[in-house]
């Protein structure tokens, strides 16, 4: 069932995105090659409950993180490490959510350490336009497949691999609520977007084939070809205008 916000209910959504969008932030200032991606986990964790949060992904079906930490050809779920240590030209994706208050906020971007590769810049570049082609079809009247479609069409037209196992979702008092928010699908289906609705968009885009594999640590999402993969996300709230982004900060 979607669950569709009244106005002091996005506030507490916002407020909740909003702290995971500075936790995001933080990220990217503090991160560093030579850091274990166990260490950035401390950095983020300590910030959202600093500040008067819990992180949403620590013991979420037994998740071992304050974030999920992805290097390279890891996709999503990556489970923070000390033995896992961040060098010049690697790409990191960090997918940070906040519950606060009871409600919670989801983020994630895909991270530069140093120099990185142009393949690496491009695949960054096109999985965070494709973000924005998400969000810009999120008006009211239109359908989730809109999102969808407009997130497939403009990967595959830049010659990138849309993973379609793992999607995105509505976001309130339940950290992942109705409705599925898939990055493929047909213009034109699915649930109606109406004012009121947050949902997260969040590409998730291969290098090289849109397969995937789990590691043995049965979280670590990897690019089945061991190449390079990338996510952006952002939750957004359905308005009678131009979706808003709860993630941005100004
Ligand atoms: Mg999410």
């Amino acid at each position: 069932m979607i669950i569709v916000k009244n106005a002091t209910e996005l506030q507490k959504v916002k407020r909740a995105c909003e702290l995971a969008a500075k936790a995001l932030k933080l990220t990217g200032e503090r991160i560093c090659a030579g850091m274990s991606t166990r260490e950035l986990d401390r950095i983020i964790r300590e910030f959202i409950v600093k500040n008067g949060g819990k992180p949403s992904s620590l013991g979420y079906r037994g998740f071992k993180g304050s974030a999920c930490i992805s290097v390279n050809e890891e996709l999503i779920h990556g489970i923070p490490s000390k033995k896992k240590i961040l060098k010049d030209g690697d790409i990191v994706s960090v997918d940070i959510a906040a519950n606060l208050d009871g409600w919670h906020g989801d983020n994630a971007y895909t991270f530069k350490v140093g120099k990185v590769s142009e393949k690496a810049e491009r695949l960054l570049q096109i999985t965070e336009e494709c973000l924005y082609e998400g969000i810009k079809a999120a008006l009211p009247g239109n359908r989730i497949g809109d999102i969808s479609n407009a997130v497939q069409t403009y990967c595959e037209n830049k010659g990138f691999y849309i993973v379609k196992k793992y999607i995105g979702h509505g976001i309130g008092r339940d950290f992942h609520e109705d409705p599925d928010v898939p990055n493929f699908g047909k213009a034109g289906k699915g649930p109606r977007l109406v004012p009121g609705m947050t949902i997260c968009i969040e590409p998730m885009i291969n290098s090289t084939t849109e397969e995937v594999k789990l590691l043995s640590d049965n979280w670590t999402v990897v690019e089945a070809n061991g190449n390079l993969s990338a996510h952006f996300e952002h939750t957004i709230a359905i308005t009678e205008g131009l979706p808003v982004i709860l993630t941005k900060l100004n």
